[in-house]
């Protein structure tokens, strides 16, 4: 039988940050079915476009030392 063990975690929240230096990259709502499928962002300040695998801001987790 599986053992189940809990873990203390830090949660973090995980922002891109355009190279203009002035805006965030959101998702647009848009996705592009490729392999893996990709959202799109954009920066609210330039515009610039940008696909990433995960829609940012993410939540990720890591093991407390
Ligand atoms: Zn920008």
């Amino acid at each position: 039988m599986a053992k189940f063990q809990e873990v203390e975690v830090k949660v973090f929240r995980e922002h891109a940050h355009c190279d203009c230096g002035k805006g965030e990259l959101l998702p647009t709502g848009s996705m592009l079915m490729s392999d893996p499928p990709t959202f799109q962002h954009r920066c609210a300040s330039c515009g610039h476009a940008e696909q990433f695998p995960d829609r940012y801001p993410r939540i990720i987790t890591r093991t407390v030392q």
